[in-house]
């Protein structure tokens, strides 16, 4: 029996356009979907109660963001196999009466990534040892990267990665410590921005990255959303690499999250120019 009282609420909606929200309301309007998805400012004393009222709502589930990715574990039935490896959640799915926690983050990078490359035997170098490295470290060793080196400007987060992802995937990972212009080895398959340089309002910021080491047969890819064409992004193509931009990782997230709460697969595409229109109106 699936009986719900009616609760009717009201509450103010903060003023600024939230791209994730505008992204996937675009795909539910796009296919005509009865679904809302809407933000929701949670005070981190608040968290407990806040999920404790999705569940008593009988939500679907919820995507949540700093600073709450690791505490909502202990309000959550169970993770799902990549956020427990990473200690981190950034999008919970009612399974029956469980909230479950998943990452899609690295998921929605990886999908990205499928579109020009598999990792499976593939090696990775990875700057950045943040949630977003984390997330993107742990699932490409998932979907069978051969190596991955962590290079990072703080040693203490690259070691704990690269420990992470040597002791709890079959990725092989080693860490650099980040000094200088970065040497991309000859050997490497795929480079991947995952730190926050060159995220808006900084856009002219340089990776500290030797582009010359950058060759024709790498795939190229930045985390960064806003702007779409960093300044990676640009020399990684002029370099003749494939490149993905930081669109295709949060477009597909939020596919993912939206499939894994509705079992609709919707149109990236909408998604994608919902996004392209807030980040890079008039390109
Ligand atoms: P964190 O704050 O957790 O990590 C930031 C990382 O960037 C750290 O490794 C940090 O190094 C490094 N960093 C920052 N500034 C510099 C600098 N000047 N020089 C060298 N290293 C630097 O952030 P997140 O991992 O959560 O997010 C990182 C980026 O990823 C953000 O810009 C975010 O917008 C983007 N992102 C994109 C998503 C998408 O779907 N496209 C999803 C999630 C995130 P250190 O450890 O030394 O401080």
């Amino acid at each position: 029996m699936n009986f719900l009282s009616e609760l009717t609420g009201c509450f103010a909606q903060p003023a600024a356009e939230n791209p994730t929200v505008e992204m996937i309301e675009a795909a539910f309007r796009h296919h005509g979907l009865p679904w809302r998805y809407i933000n929701c400012e949670i005070a981190p004393e608040q968290l407990g109660d806040a999920v404790r009222g999705a569940r008593a709502m009988n939500w679907a589930g919820f995507n949540c963001s700093l600073p709450h990715k690791v505490a909502v574990i202990d309000h959550l039935d169970g993770l799902g196999e990549s956020a427990r490896i990473m200690g981190a959640v950034n999008c919970v799915v009612r399974r029956d009466d469980q909230l479950i926690g998943e990452n899609t983050d690295g998921k929605g990078f990886v999908q990205s990534l499928e579109e020009h490359i598999s990792p499976a035997g593939k090696r990775v170098v990875l700057f950045g040892a943040g949630g977003a490295a984390r997330a993107i470290g742990v699932e490409t060793a998932l979907a069978g990267a051969t190596s991955i080196t962590v290079v990072n400007r703080t040693a203490a987060r690259g070691e704990e990665l690269a420990a992470l992802l040597s002791e709890r995937t079959s990725a092989a990972a080693d860490f650099v410590l980040w000094e200088g212009d970065f040497q991309v080895p000859p050997d490497i398959d795929i480079v991947i921005n995952a730190t926050s340089i060159g995220l808006y309002p900084d856009v002219s910021a340089r990776l500290p990255l030797d582009t010359e080491t950058l060759t024709s047969n790498m795939v190229v890819a930045d985390v960064i959303p806003n702007p779409p064409r960093t300044r990676l992004v640009r020399d990684a193509a002029a370099r003749g690499c494939t490149v993905l931009d930081g669109l295709g990782m949060l477009v597909n997230q939020g596919v993912i999250g939206i499939r894994y709460w509705t079992g609709q697969d919707v149109d990236p595409a909408i998604m994608r120019a919902r996004l392209e229109q807030l980040f890079a109106p008039g390109e």
